[in-house]
């Protein structure tokens, strides 16, 4: 090791520690802030990698800058990014390496809205995850006993078949299952809903069998509530869910503190009778049936009844896993 980045981190021994500490902390800036120290630290770890070649650590530092220009919404860095982390990723050829760069393409795919380049990159990425036998990763993180893994699948046009499928490879793997319905108002594509009279026979076979072996789940690890699950069905069947009271019910305070109703709807104001008034009173929009979206039909006693049953079920199961894993 020689030339000028070694001359200022001094000692050869303690190269591959200040190597790894810069590494460290551009990741950690990354997702605690602020940015300038993300991106202050992840190019010293990106020069002092590239002065002794740690290709992997170098890998780090640019994934962790792909993230951060996808947080702040500035895809054209974020694809640049993706695009180095990917071709380090190749020249280590470390396949696991591969898949972390996959779920960035992923993510890009989604806020560029181009939905159908993203579930081809998560089919692959699934193929991929599956002959590298990742599926041992989330058993190993439930068997600590925390019970805090949740998948969530949003239902599509494209995976409504395999709605238990899915809950059995959560079940399976003894982490929990939520479901979602896809939401048009995200993507401006309602060519994903579920519509068809032959497509809502066979998702009603899918929710009954999910219902059902939601009986049979004492552990409760399918976490959504009997009646959403009905009603995620009946937002397919009536396409799309009228009454939406977000903004008043719930709202979103985003990052540079304004409200806003939801994630989807970017009337920004700044008190929240004025979001009320303006919004909430004349809001017509019904393109979505998540799980905060489905909390707004249901009143207090209904909420605290399905809700606080769920708290105790967790606890019991918290609490057993951890006494099983003592
Ligand atoms: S239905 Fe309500 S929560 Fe859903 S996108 Fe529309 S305004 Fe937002």
């Amino acid at each position: 090791m020689g030339g000028p980045v070694a001359l200022a981190i001094g000692d050869q021994d303690d190269g591959p520690w200040i190597l790894g500490a810069e590494g460290t902390l551009a990741l950690l800036h990354v997702w605690i802030g602020p940015p300038d120290a993300a991106q202050k630290h992840a190019g010293l770890a990106i020069d002092l990698a590239t002065e002794v070649g740690d290709l992997t650590v170098e890998f780090w530092a640019r994934w962790g800058l792909a993230v951060l220009s996808g947080m702040r919404g500035d895809i054209p860095s974020m694809a640049e990014g993706v695009k180095a982390a990917g071709e380090l990723a190749d020249k280590l050829r470390s396949p696991v390496l591969r898949l972390w760069t996959a779920e960035m393409s992923i993510e890009m795919a989604y806020a560029a809205g181009d939905w159908d380049r993203g579930i081809a990159l998560g089919e692959q990425s699934i193929e991929l995850a599956r002959d590298l036998n990742q599926r041992t990763l989330l058993p190993r993180l439930a068997s600590l006993g925390y019970d805090d893994v949740v998948l969530n699948t949003a239902i599509t046009r494209e995976n409504y078949k395999h709605v238990n499928d899915v809950a059995e490879l959560a079940l399976d793997w003894g982490v929990n299952v939520s479901f979602s319905a896809y939401s048009p108002r995200r993507t401006g594509d309602r060519s994903y809903m579920i519509t068809e009279p032959d497509e809502l026979a066979e998702l009603r076979g899918q929710f009954d069998r999910l219902l059902a072996r939601k009986d049979d789940d004492r552990q409760g690890r399918i976490v959504n509530s009997r009646t959403t699950l009905e009603e995620t069905y009946q937002y397919f069947v009536r396409g799309g869910r009228s009454g939406c009271t977000a903004g008043l019910r719930f709202l979103v305070v985003t990052a540079d503190g304004y409200l806003q109703p939801c994630s989807m709807q970017f009337d920004k104001r700044l008190d929240q009778r004025e979001l009320v008034r303006e919004f909430t009173a004349s809001n017509e929009c019904d393109e979505c049936y998540v799980a905060i979206r489905s909390y707004l039909d249901k009143g207090f006693w209904q909420l605290l009844a399905e809700n606080v049953g769920d708290h105790f079920s967790f606890r019991l199961r918290r609490d057993g896993a951890r006494a099983g894993s003592a």
